[in-house]
């Protein structure tokens, strides 16, 4: 510190320099440490926890029909889509296989899922005078309280994946190439 105090009865562009370099290393000392590979870090901050995270994703195809009875445009026919649902898991550590989760358990759960009850089905929502219909003729219809978009689609997909234990956080479904809907999770600390 004499140093700086002679500095500072000599130049105080010095002295000015010196405090400026002070103020980078205490910056530095506030900036999150340098991530060990393979190990999890989680830690506070003033604007909430910060972790590391692993993130894969699967998509599967589905074939539905729908109508939207509330729509006042032609959503409100009946017509069909080519959807895709994209399913994104994360965590913040590996299983031992170094896997967020084997691509393979996704399929064998939520894809067989989606195939076996959304694939080449009408998806209706449950008061819509269709559905008994349409069931009376012996089509495979899949009834739901709320009105079949992609956005209640989404938000079906999700909640199914975590009744599989899947550690999701973002489903989307594509209901065309142009026009999609996301469900997730909003805070990163609710899947502790
Ligand atoms: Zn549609």
């Amino acid at each position: 510190m004499g140093t700086v105090t002679g500095y500072r009865r000599k130049n105080g562009k010095v002295v000015a320099a010196m405090r400026t370099l002070i103020s980078i290393v205490n910056l530095a000392c506030l900036e999150p440490p340098s991530v060990p590979k393979g190990r999890h870090l989680e830690f506070q901050t003033g604007s909430g926890i910060i972790a590391n995270m692993f993130t894969i994703s699967r998509q599967f195809t589905f074939c539905y029909g729908h109508r939207l009875l509330r729509h006042c445009g032609k959503c409100a026919n009946l017509h069909g889509h080519n959807g895709t649902v994209n399913i994104e898991l994360r965590n913040d550590q590996l299983n031992p296989q170094g896997m967020v989760v084997d691509f393979i358990d996704v399929k064998n759960s939520l894809g067989k899922w989606i195939e076996e009850t959304l694939d080449h089905r009408l998806i209706l929502e449950e008061r819509d005078p269709l559905v008994d219909l349409l069931r009376g003729q012996g089509e495979a219809v899949l009834a739901l309280p709320v009105e079949p978009t992609a956005e209640n689609l989404a938000k079906l997909i999700y909640e199914q994946a975590e009744q599989f234990g899947l550690p999701v956080c973002t489903v989307t479904v594509w209901e065309t190439e142009k026009c999609a809907a996301e469900y997730r999770m909003q805070k990163l600390e609710c899947r502790s």
